[in-house]
């Protein structure tokens, strides 16, 4: 950590948040105060056999933060960091960015401390069944559903699906999204988060009034949505100037074609030495002199020590939480064009909705079909966030905020208290 580098506890950022949206939504502090807990938390022990034959414990979460608007929804992270403010924070963002999508879901997160990547696939397997089991009785088609988060993928979902499943006697798809196509995943899946961003690049270039084609773009995280959004970038005529991920970062002036970085990944296990590229440490690429940048690996990565040196013209962001707060008024000042996580990154969530409504019908749309359904969606919610910035006068994250925010608020009210 820099000296300048700033510790933001996520949850506390949300709750700054949330004060900041209820001045613009001038509604009944009760329901305010509610929203500033979430509804369940669970904690469990996550026992697992180890190669070794040892058992290793692990601690894993699951937060509901709200279920007003429909079952709670939020993806599971696997990684040494997870911890129960940061699950609680990211699943209130899923219920914020549900509601500016007007999805009828709320929002949850899940995750286990662990290093998958020191993790054997059986180790992998064991650890995502048990877990599962354990969070059995909270999770449900109708209550909560998980999808993949960092670290978590198709397979992960398709263990989860096969665990639930075997428990209540009959399978049941729609436990989870982000799941093989084969057991009842969805279409366009897997691309829609990093399709998502484009789709809403795309439109903060029309109002910028930019021709995207030759534009150039750094992307950090190269996981599912950093893969997937340079990819679409890419076929916009971008120039991805620079990709990184946890190993490090690769740079051209030329252009990076992320297929072929994909191949080489895939063949050498790593994104370093792809060649024609220079080597780039993560904090160079965030202060390269590109039109678009796009964080789409962890939180807290731009921050009151590096915010200064971000020269880009649109930042999107990928991933939830990468600007802390201070960072973000820094990159107000300075005039950035912000795509904020819960508009920028909800094609992800968008899709996993279309996934569990084709899972209940039994009835699968073709790709185009949830690709022009999923535009159409994020372009309405883009058009919305950008009429509130208008009317209050405010920056884009908080007009986003004002939206998801006060969806969430109508619907307490109309519920009411129980009992
Ligand atoms: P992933 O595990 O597929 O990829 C994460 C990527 O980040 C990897 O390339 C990893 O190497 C890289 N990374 C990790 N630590 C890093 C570091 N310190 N510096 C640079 N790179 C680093 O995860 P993902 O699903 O792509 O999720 C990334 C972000 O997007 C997260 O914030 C997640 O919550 C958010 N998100 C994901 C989805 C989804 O559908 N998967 C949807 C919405 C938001």
């Amino acid at each position: 950590m820099t000296p300048q580098m700033e510790r933001i506890n996520p949850w506390q950022m949300v709750l700054a948040q949330i004060d900041k949206a209820e001045k613009h939504l001038h509604c009944d502090p009760n329901i305010i105060e509610k929203l500033k807990h979430a509804e369940r938390a669970l904690l469990v022990a996550v026992p697992v056999r180890m190669d070794d034959g040892k058992v290793k414990v692990f601690k894993g979460f699951r937060v509901q933060h709200s279920t007003v608007r429909g079952p709670s929804k939020g993806g599971i992270r696997f990684h040494p960091d997870v911890d129960l403010d940061e699950v609680t924070a990211l699943a209130a963002w899923m219920t914020w960015k549900c509601a500016v999508m007007n999805i009828p879901f709320g929002g949850a997160k899940g995750g286990v401390q662990c290093e998958p990547k020191g993790l054997s696939l059986g180790e992998l397997e064991r650890l995502t069944r048990r877990y599962t089991s354990e969070i059995l009785h909270f999770i449900g088609p109708d209550r909560d559903i998980p999808a993949p988060d960092v670290n978590t993928n198709e397979q992960i979902m398709a263990w989860m699906m096969d665990t639930y499943s075997m428990q209540v006697g009959h399978s049941v798809p729609g436990v989870v999204t982000g799941k093989p196509i084969a057991i009842g995943g969805s279409e366009g899946r897997s691309e829609a988060t990093g399709r998502g961003v484009v789709y809403m690049i795309i439109e903060a270039a029309k109002k910028l009034e930019i021709n995207l084609s030759g534009c150039t773009a750094a992307v950090q995280g190269f996981g599912n949505v950093g893969v997937s959004t340079a990819k679409n970038l890419y076929l916009e005529g971008v120039k991805i100037v620079a990709v990184s991920n946890v190993q490090g970062g690769v740079y051209s002036a030329k252009g990076i074609d992320p297929l072929a970085l994909e191949d080489h990944i895939k063949t050498t296990g790593s994104i370093v030495g792809f060649p024609g590229c220079d080597a780039i440490g993560n904090e160079e690429l965030l202060a390269l002199d590109c039109d678009i940048l796009v964080p789409a690996a962890l939180e807290n990565v731009i921050h009151k020590g590096n915010a200064h040196q971000i020269k880009a013209r649109i930042l999107a962001e990928g991933a939830n939480g990468p600007v802390t707060p201070i960072a973000d008024e820094i990159l107000r000042e300075k005039n950035v064009f912000m795509i904020p996580d819960i508009l920028a990154n909800a094609g992800g969530v968008t899709v996993s909705y279309f996934e569990w409504v084709q899972d209940l019908q039994n009835y699968f749309w073709n790709e185009a079909e949830i690709n022009n359904r999923l535009r159409q969606l994020m372009v309405v919610a883009f058009k919305k966030v950008m009429a509130i910035a208008d009317e209050h006068q405010v920056d884009n994250r908080t007009a986003a905020q004002i939206l998801g925010i006060g969806r969430v608020v109508e619907a307490v009210r109309l519920r009411g208290l129980y009992p």
